[in-house]
């Protein structure tokens, strides 16, 4: 027989979870994961150590100009990307590019929104060069694959190592 636990912050929500510091019992919409386990809100804001993937406000502000200067610098890369043979490969490879850079200068710290940033500034160049395809409804499915390529490996620099 197990004792039903109810959320510290939501009475009303039975849970199952506890918060690994303070043992109180947290829903999964407050629980946070961290690496040292899962904890509830006023827990994960403490150590450092638990804090990886969460970036410092200018942290945030350089990865946002790195993701700028990638969906930038991009289109005319990308415009060029296309006329060279084994285009999903050449994408793959860019937008890990992007991603690594992305990370760096948010402090290779990665996360949630090092990761949000370099998919939206990676997928930004290939858009601009896919928008009249689509708006003809001619995508072909090198490009749309070329573009799947190149989010996915922006997405995979940024993964916490
Ligand atoms: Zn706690
Ligand atoms: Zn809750």
């Amino acid at each position: 027989m197990t004792e039903v636990m109810r959320c510290y912050r939501h009475p009303k929500r039975e849970t199952r979870v506890s918060c690994s510091t303070c043992g109180r019992p947290i829903c999964t919409e407050c629980m946070r994961a961290t690496d040292v386990g899962i904890k509830c809100p006023d827990d994960a804001k403490l150590p450092r150590s638990a804090r990886t993937g969460v970036m410092k406000p200018d942290q945030i502000l350089k990865s946002f100009l790195a993701g700028l200067l990638v969906a930038l610098v991009g289109i005319p890369i990308v415009y060029m990307l296309f006329g060279l043979p084994f285009q999903w490969l050449l994408s793959a490879a860019v937008g890990f590019g992007a991603g690594t850079f992305i990370n760096r200068a948010g402090g290779r710290n990665g996360g949630p929104l090092a990761i949000a940033i370099s998919v939206v500034a990676t997928s930004i160049p290939f858009l601009v060069w896919l928008a009249p395809d689509v708006f003809m409804g001619t995508v072909s499915v090198f490009g749309g694959a070329s573009v799947a390529f190149a989010v996915l490996a922006a997405g995979l620099a940024n993964r916490r190592s």
